[in-house]
């Protein structure tokens, strides 16, 4: 397939650029087609400032999905007023999110996986649809080493689920080089990540992780399946 190929030029051309560099040659190829979904992670504010700093065309946004940490809408506004830009965000359906409530509880989503992925579907894999609908690139935050499901992951990769090119800019980059970039360039960040939190999703499905436990074992820790909540599913 073509496609393919393309995308594996694309790859090698990206592995020679640095991060920065890599956003501005994709916002240049796909003008007005690219978009950045933020969670406010320490990952995600790097690249919110790569993009900001470079002013570049690319709508970020960013899904509040009802059960955030009050410190991440709080980070999210702290952004907007750093970078004098405006974080696109898209809500859950109102009737959706009612009818998932009143199927499986306001906190079913402890009661089985399959009570989780249904949150999870309402709550972030819809309205990330609705985001990435018109789009032709999706820069995401991911870095390989956050857990072992991510390992296999590609700088530049199709996704088939939303029928869009991924891209991960920040892929190869280090735990402590993403830490000395956010010093360096005074990135806000969340205060949870002082505190133990790695990976800062929704409240209810969050907590602080233990010295030397993966980077995602913080989410959704009552289960044994793979951690994801199927917005970054192959
Ligand atoms: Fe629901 Fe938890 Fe998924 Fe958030 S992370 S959408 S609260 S199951």
């Amino acid at each position: 397939m073509s496609q393919s190929l393309n995308i594996s030029d694309l790859e090698s051309k990206l592995e020679q650029l640095s991060a920065g560099e890599g956003l501005a040659l994709i916002a240049e190829m796909f003008p007005g087609k690219v978009v950045f979904s933020t969670s406010l992670g320490q990952e995600d504010q790097v690249i919110t400032q790569l993009i900001a700093s470079q002013n570049l065309p690319v709508q970020i946004f960013s899904l509040d999905t009802g059960r955030l940490f009050p410190e991440t809408l709080e980070l999210l506004g702290r952004t907007e007023s750093r970078y004098k830009t405006r974080i696109k965000v898209y809500y859950p359906e109102t009737a959706s999110v009612e009818k998932l409530v009143s199927d499986i509880g306001i906190n079913g989503f402890y009661d089985s996986v399959e009570n989780r992925k249904s949150c999870c579907f309402v709550r972030k894999v819809e309205p990330l649809k609705r985001a990435l609908a018109g789009n032709q690139v999706w820069i995401t935050g991911l870095r390989a080493e956050q857990s072992a499901n991510r390992g296999g992951m590609k700088r530049v990769e199709w996704d088939e689920a939303n029928q869009i090119l991924k891209y991960n800019p920040l892929l190869d980059w280090t735990f402590d080089q993403m830490i000395d970039y956010i010093k360096e360039h005074k990135i806000p960040y969340n205060p949870m990540h002082d505190q133990g939190f790695v990976s800062i999703g929704c409240a209810p499905c969050t907590r602080a992780i233990f010295p030397g436990e993966d980077a995602r074992a913080g989410r959704w820790w009552w289960e044994d399946s793979k951690k994801e909540c199927g917005l970054h599913a192959k």
